[in-house]
Protein backbone atom coordinates (compact mmCIF):
# COMPACT_ATOMS: atom_id res chain seq x y z
CA UNK A 1 0.00 0.00 0.00
CA UNK A 2 1.05 3.77 -1.01
CA UNK A 3 1.79 5.94 1.92
CA UNK A 4 -0.39 8.80 1.47
CA UNK A 5 0.38 12.31 0.77
CA UNK A 6 -0.81 15.14 2.74
CA UNK A 7 -1.02 18.33 0.76
CA UNK A 8 -1.63 21.63 2.63
CA UNK A 9 -4.95 23.40 2.07
CA UNK A 10 -5.21 25.86 4.79
CA UNK A 11 -2.22 26.81 6.67
CA UNK A 12 -2.12 27.48 10.57
CA UNK A 13 -1.48 31.55 9.67
CA UNK A 14 -4.76 31.20 7.55
CA UNK A 15 -6.52 29.04 10.49
CA UNK A 16 -5.64 31.24 13.07
CA UNK A 17 -6.52 34.82 11.77
CA UNK A 18 -9.90 33.06 10.13
CA UNK A 19 -10.58 32.16 13.87
CA UNK A 20 -9.82 35.67 15.35
CA UNK A 21 -12.79 37.54 12.87
CA UNK A 22 -14.99 34.61 13.47
CA UNK A 23 -14.70 35.18 16.98
CA UNK A 24 -15.16 39.26 16.31
CA UNK A 25 -18.18 38.66 14.59
CA UNK A 26 -19.66 36.55 17.35
CA UNK A 27 -18.54 38.72 19.95
CA UNK A 28 -20.85 41.64 17.84
CA UNK A 29 -23.61 39.78 17.43
CA UNK A 30 -24.40 38.53 21.18
CA UNK A 31 -24.20 42.22 22.68
CA UNK A 32 -25.55 40.67 26.08
CA UNK A 33 -25.93 37.60 28.21
CA UNK A 34 -23.45 34.62 28.30
CA UNK A 35 -22.98 32.48 25.46
CA UNK A 36 -23.24 28.60 25.58
CA UNK A 37 -20.87 26.68 23.09
CA UNK A 38 -21.49 23.56 22.95
CA UNK A 39 -18.25 21.68 21.38
CA UNK A 40 -19.35 18.66 19.17
CA UNK A 41 -16.15 15.53 19.78
CA UNK A 42 -13.85 14.98 19.15
CA UNK A 43 -12.83 17.03 15.66
CA UNK A 44 -14.06 20.49 16.62
CA UNK A 45 -12.26 20.43 20.29
CA UNK A 46 -9.23 22.56 18.48
CA UNK A 47 -11.37 24.74 17.16
CA UNK A 48 -13.46 25.55 20.42
CA UNK A 49 -10.70 25.76 22.29
CA UNK A 50 -9.31 28.64 20.03
CA UNK A 51 -12.60 30.30 19.07
CA UNK A 52 -13.45 30.28 22.89
CA UNK A 53 -10.35 32.19 23.69
CA UNK A 54 -10.89 34.66 20.72
CA UNK A 55 -14.25 35.90 22.21
CA UNK A 56 -14.01 38.77 24.15
CA UNK A 57 -17.44 38.29 25.61
CA UNK A 58 -18.59 36.12 28.40
CA UNK A 59 -18.93 32.21 27.71
CA UNK A 60 -19.49 28.64 28.90
CA UNK A 61 -18.43 25.93 27.34
CA UNK A 62 -19.82 22.25 27.25
CA UNK A 63 -19.26 19.09 24.96
CA UNK A 64 -21.21 16.48 23.28
CA UNK A 65 -20.67 13.10 21.69
CA UNK A 66 -21.84 12.18 18.42
CA UNK A 67 -21.14 9.15 16.08
CA UNK A 68 -22.21 8.53 12.76
CA UNK A 69 -22.03 4.68 12.72
CA UNK A 70 -18.89 5.03 10.43
CA UNK A 71 -15.20 4.52 10.07
CA UNK A 72 -13.38 5.95 7.02
CA UNK A 73 -14.03 9.09 4.30
CA UNK A 74 -17.67 8.81 4.85
CA UNK A 75 -20.81 9.62 7.01
CA UNK A 76 -22.85 6.24 7.33
CA UNK A 77 -26.01 8.84 7.70
CA UNK A 78 -27.46 7.60 10.94
CA UNK A 79 -26.50 9.41 14.00
CA UNK A 80 -26.24 8.09 18.09
CA UNK A 81 -25.08 10.29 20.70
CA UNK A 82 -22.68 9.36 22.41
CA UNK A 83 -21.85 11.52 25.30
CA UNK A 84 -24.89 14.74 26.36
CA UNK A 85 -24.57 17.83 27.63
CA UNK A 86 -23.62 18.55 31.24
CA UNK A 87 -25.22 21.64 31.66
CA UNK A 88 -29.04 22.82 30.81
CA UNK A 89 -29.80 24.73 27.77
CA UNK A 90 -32.89 26.24 28.55
CA UNK A 91 -33.37 30.06 27.79
CA UNK A 92 -29.60 30.24 26.89
CA UNK A 93 -28.10 31.13 23.62
CA UNK A 94 -26.71 27.96 22.20
CA UNK A 95 -23.44 28.22 19.59
CA UNK A 96 -23.09 24.75 18.35
CA UNK A 97 -19.36 24.49 17.50
CA UNK A 98 -18.30 21.83 14.82
CA UNK A 99 -15.30 21.18 12.86
CA UNK A 100 -16.57 20.49 8.87
CA UNK A 101 -20.43 20.63 8.04
CA UNK A 102 -20.35 17.79 4.76
CA UNK A 103 -23.55 15.70 4.42
CA UNK A 104 -25.26 17.85 6.89
CA UNK A 105 -27.31 14.50 8.10
CA UNK A 106 -24.73 15.17 11.71
CA UNK A 107 -25.86 18.91 12.39
CA UNK A 108 -28.98 18.64 10.95
CA UNK A 109 -30.31 15.54 13.98
CA UNK A 110 -28.25 17.83 16.54
CA UNK A 111 -29.83 21.12 16.02
CA UNK A 112 -33.02 19.17 16.25
CA UNK A 113 -32.36 17.89 19.37
CA UNK A 114 -31.13 20.89 21.07
CA UNK A 115 -34.18 22.46 19.93
CA UNK A 116 -36.32 20.44 22.04
CA UNK A 117 -34.48 21.37 25.21
CA UNK A 118 -35.85 25.11 25.13
CA UNK A 119 -33.21 27.24 24.57
CA UNK A 120 -33.14 30.97 23.69
CA UNK A 121 -31.34 30.64 20.49
CA UNK A 122 -29.51 27.89 18.38
CA UNK A 123 -26.88 28.90 15.88
CA UNK A 124 -23.85 26.83 14.18
CA UNK A 125 -20.14 28.06 13.79
CA UNK A 126 -18.24 25.31 11.57
CA UNK A 127 -14.76 25.77 10.56
CA UNK A 128 -15.14 24.09 7.60
CA UNK A 129 -18.22 23.81 5.03
CA UNK A 130 -18.35 20.97 1.93
CA UNK A 131 -21.62 23.08 0.13
CA UNK A 132 -21.70 20.69 -2.83
CA UNK A 133 -22.05 17.59 0.21
CA UNK A 134 -25.29 18.26 1.57
CA UNK A 135 -28.13 16.07 1.55
CA UNK A 136 -30.07 17.45 4.37
CA UNK A 137 -30.50 21.37 4.81
CA UNK A 138 -28.37 23.21 7.80
CA UNK A 139 -28.19 26.80 8.45
CA UNK A 140 -24.70 27.71 9.42
CA UNK A 141 -24.39 30.88 10.92
CA UNK A 142 -20.77 31.44 10.98
CA UNK A 143 -18.42 29.41 8.22
CA UNK A 144 -14.40 29.40 8.60
CA UNK A 145 -13.76 28.35 5.23
CA UNK A 146 -15.82 26.59 2.05
CA UNK A 147 -13.80 23.70 0.89
CA UNK A 148 -14.22 21.45 -2.57
CA UNK A 149 -15.16 17.87 -1.68
CA UNK A 150 -12.36 16.86 -0.92
CA UNK A 151 -11.08 14.35 2.65
CA UNK A 152 -9.19 16.37 4.86
CA UNK A 153 -7.47 15.87 8.47
CA UNK A 154 -5.40 18.44 11.22
CA UNK A 155 -6.28 20.92 13.30
CA UNK A 156 -8.59 18.02 15.09
CA UNK A 157 -10.00 16.20 11.89
CA UNK A 158 -9.00 12.98 11.77
CA UNK A 159 -8.43 9.43 9.63
CA UNK A 160 -8.73 6.52 11.77
CA UNK A 161 -8.08 8.70 14.93
CA UNK A 162 -5.09 9.52 13.25
CA UNK A 163 -3.78 13.23 12.30
CA UNK A 164 -6.18 15.15 14.34
CA UNK A 165 -2.58 17.10 15.83
CA UNK A 166 -1.22 18.63 12.85
CA UNK A 167 -1.38 23.20 12.94
CA UNK A 168 -2.49 22.69 9.00
CA UNK A 169 -5.59 21.24 7.17
CA UNK A 170 -4.51 18.72 4.67
CA UNK A 171 -6.26 16.79 1.93
CA UNK A 172 -5.50 13.40 2.46
CA UNK A 173 -4.97 11.83 -1.00
CA UNK A 174 -4.53 7.93 -1.69
CA UNK A 175 -2.82 5.00 0.50
CA UNK A 176 -2.95 3.81 4.09
CA UNK A 177 -2.11 6.40 6.87
CA UNK A 178 1.46 6.71 8.18
CA UNK A 179 2.02 10.20 8.38
CA UNK A 180 3.84 12.41 11.13
CA UNK A 181 2.69 15.58 12.49
CA UNK A 182 3.15 18.84 10.35
CA UNK A 183 2.14 18.39 6.39
P1 LIG B 1 -22.00 15.21 8.10
O1 LIG B 1 -23.00 14.65 9.06
O2 LIG B 1 -22.17 16.68 7.84
O3 LIG B 1 -21.94 14.42 6.82
O4 LIG B 1 -20.60 14.93 8.70
C1 LIG B 1 -20.01 15.67 9.66
C2 LIG B 1 -18.87 14.87 10.24
O5 LIG B 1 -18.24 14.02 9.27
C3 LIG B 1 -17.80 15.80 10.71
O6 LIG B 1 -18.03 16.23 12.04
C4 LIG B 1 -16.56 14.95 10.58
O7 LIG B 1 -16.40 14.16 11.73
C5 LIG B 1 -16.86 14.03 9.41
N1 LIG B 1 -16.25 14.55 8.16
C6 LIG B 1 -16.89 15.07 7.10
N2 LIG B 1 -16.00 15.43 6.14
C7 LIG B 1 -14.79 15.18 6.65
C8 LIG B 1 -13.45 15.36 6.14
O8 LIG B 1 -13.18 15.85 5.04
N3 LIG B 1 -12.45 14.96 6.97
C9 LIG B 1 -12.66 14.40 8.20
N4 LIG B 1 -11.59 14.05 8.91
N5 LIG B 1 -13.89 14.22 8.70
C10 LIG B 1 -14.94 14.60 7.93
Amino acid sequence: MPEPTLRVLLSEEQIQRRVRELGAQIDADYPTGTLHLVCILKGACFFLADLARALKRDAVVDFMGISSYGKGTTTSGEVKLTKDLDMSIEGADVLIVEDIVDSGITLNYLTHVLRQRRPKSVRIAALLDKPERRVRPVEVSYVGFRIPDQFVVGYGLDYGERYRNLRDICVLEGGVPGGQAGC
